[in-house]
């Protein structure tokens, strides 16, 4: 063999080697970036998430000419909750309602995040305030009919959750953080109104 074929078989070699770290590499930011978008409880997306992927969210609506919707979901009575059955019971209370959340929301559109907390985010585009109500209560009914017990609760037998829903021509909406403020003044509604129920910025 020529030196010539020896060298280049090094090369080739090195090249090979080469494309091989630099897959794993960016393997590797792929599974740290999944992680500081995740919430390790649910294993639903973020705040962060929410907040990084709205501006392109709210770009591709208004491409489309679609409404952008927009709700904020809360657990009833969860100091209660946790009080009555404990924190790992309480834990698992939000990783059932989280479970709901994606069951419900399947389409490749339709995004649920954990907010914080017992609070949650549920980022979707193209609904009518019909659909989107109807989609939000399905969520609200589908988390009653869990049926974890909350006897000390003074809404009802069994977990439930209130939510305020904002559906919008995305065109007329300029950004997240007054979208979001929105929206959690009609959970205050839906929670001052007798909380378990779903208040839409049309009501
Ligand atoms: P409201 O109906 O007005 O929403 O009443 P609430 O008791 O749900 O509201 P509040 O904000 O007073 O309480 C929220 C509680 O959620 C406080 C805390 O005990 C509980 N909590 C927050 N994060 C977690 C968590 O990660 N795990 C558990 N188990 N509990 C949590
Ligand atoms: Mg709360
Ligand atoms: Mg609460």
């Amino acid at each position: 063999m020529s030196v010539l074929a020896l060298i280049l078989g090094f090369v080739l070699w090195v090249n090979r080697r080469l494309k091989v770290e630099i897959a794993q590499r960016e393997k590797a930011e792929r599974i740290l970036h999944e992680l500081t978008i995740t919430d390790p409880l649910t294993g639903l997306y973020n705040r962060r998430h929410l907040v990084e992927h709205f501006p392109r969210m709210l770009r591709s609506a208004v491409r489309e000419h679609k409404t952008l919707c927009f709700a904020l979901m809360d657990i009833d009575r969860f100091k209660q909750y946790n009080d009555t059955y404990g924190h790992t019971s309480g834990d698992d209370a939000i990783r059932r309602v989280a479970q709901v959340l994606q069951n419900t929301m399947q389409r490749g559109d339709d995004y649920c995040y954990r907010l914080g907390g017992e609070e949650f985010g549920v980022l979707f585009k193209g609904a009518t305030p019909i659909q989107a109500r109807a989609q939000i209560e399905q969520i609200r009914t589908m988390i009653e009919a869990l049926q974890i017990e909350h006897k000390r609760s003074d809404i009802g037998t069994y977990l439930s959750a209130s939510f305020g829903l904002i559906v919008r021509t995305a065109d007329d909406i300029q950004s997240f953080e007054p979208l979001y403020k929105e929206a959690d003044t009609l959970l205050y509604r839906a929670k001052a109104e007798g909380r378990n129920r779903v208040v839409v910025n049309t009501d």
